[in-house]
């Protein structure tokens, strides 16, 4: 049998943190015949809480759990650590400017990056969950000057599996049947879910639809607000769809892209799409061997464009912020 990867979770007395823990613990993120080992971090208050999940994951007897250790510090949360997904942030509270809000999270994200830098293991792959998503993964990874920028990514599964929902209900085709959907940009109310050069059971979506009224005034908010939406509803944030949707990115990153499909993932830009270089923006991606590649070609029509370049617009705004404050 396989020696056991080890998976660091920040935040993970969280609300996403207690959805995701089970399922990694499952199997899911990595697969049926990987053992894993659990290494949660969480800030010292929460440290009880966390250790009572553990508790509960032992409970689950679960065959693939090698075990599971509990840190307050970052350093020794990611020592050996190969697959981190980070949770834990620093939420935006009533009256908070975005700097505030920025800053509080550098002094989450740099000392993680940081960790990372001086213990993971060389394969290490980095998931930002936690929000400002995009930009924490900037500040983490301008960190960790000695793993590759690349292994630092943010989620945007979440809103490209929204897409893919909605999508499925309007055209009435299961969700396995709707491909190279792209979400672009920042995971923010800016984000855009690009259905151009999608396919729903081998037909353009875009086409299929044919309703571009539809696309702007229904399903883009639809999609960009829909945690707001579910916060009304629930009383409370998204959270298994959010652990869902990291499992799901962490999964495909390792396992790989089917040969007639993609996925969104923020990643560095290498400046394709007009993105400036660096920045970690959702691109349309294809994963192989444990590697991705921005897929390229795509044409870009004037329905999109605008839509990209305000989100990218927006990052950029979050990384002079962050430069300003001297976190990146
Ligand atoms: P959640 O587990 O609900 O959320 C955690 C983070 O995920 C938040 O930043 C949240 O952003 C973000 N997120 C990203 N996508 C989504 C989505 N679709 N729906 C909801 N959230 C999303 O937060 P909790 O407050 O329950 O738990 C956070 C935990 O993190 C606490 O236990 C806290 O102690 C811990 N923490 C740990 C740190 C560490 O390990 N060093 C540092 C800071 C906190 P948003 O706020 O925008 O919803």
């Amino acid at each position: 049998t396989q020696a056991p990867v080890n998976v660091t979770v920040t935040g993970a007395a969280g609300q996403i943190g207690y959805a995701l823990l089970f399922r990694i613990a499952s199997g899911q993120l990595l697969g049926a015949d990987t053992p894993v080992r659990l290494r949660l971090l969480e800030i010292p208050q929460a440290v009880s809480a966390a250790e009572g999940t553990a508790l509960e994951l032992e409970d689950g007897a679960f065959s693939l759990l090698d075990g599971v250790d509990i840190f307050d510090d970052a350093k020794r949360a990611f020592e050996g650590c190969n697959v981190a997904l980070l949770v834990g942030a620093r939420p935006r509270t009533k009256g908070m400017e975005r700097g505030d809000l920025l800053e509080a999270n550098g002094g989450i994200f740099k000392p993680q990056g940081e960790a990372i830098n001086a213990g993971a293991a060389a394969d290490v792959k980095v998931l930002v969950v936690g929000n400002p998503a995009n930009t924490n993964a900037l500040i983490a990874q301008a960190h960790a000057p000695d793993v590759p920028a690349g292994r630092f990514t943010a989620m945007t599964r979440l809103d490209h599996n929204r897409a893919l929902a909605q999508l499925s209900g309007k055209l009435n085709t299961p969700v396995s049947q709707i491909k190279k959907l792209t979400i672009w940009g920042n995971h923010s109310a800016t984000q855009y879910p690009d259905v151009f050069h999608a396919e729903a059971a081998g037909r353009n979506v875009a086409e299929a639809i044919n309703d571009e009224k539809w696309l702007a005034e229904e399903f883009i908010p639809r999609v960009a607000k829909r945690g707001a939406e579910i916060i009304e509803a629930r009383g409370a944030s998204s959270a298994a769809s959010a652990a869902s949707a990291a499992i799901d990115h962490m999964h495909t990153w390792v396992n790989g892209t089917s040969s007639d499909d993609w996925t969104s993932m923020a990643i560095p830009s290498d400046g394709s799409y007009g993105v400036p270089e660096g920045l970690i923006s959702s691109f349309p991606v294809r994963c192989s061997g444990g590697n991705y590649e921005i897929v390229q070609g795509l044409e870009i029509n004037e329905f999109s464009r605008p839509r990209i370049d305000a989100s990218v617009n927006e990052l950029v705004e979050e990384r002079d912020a962050v430069r300003k404050l001297g976190l990146v």
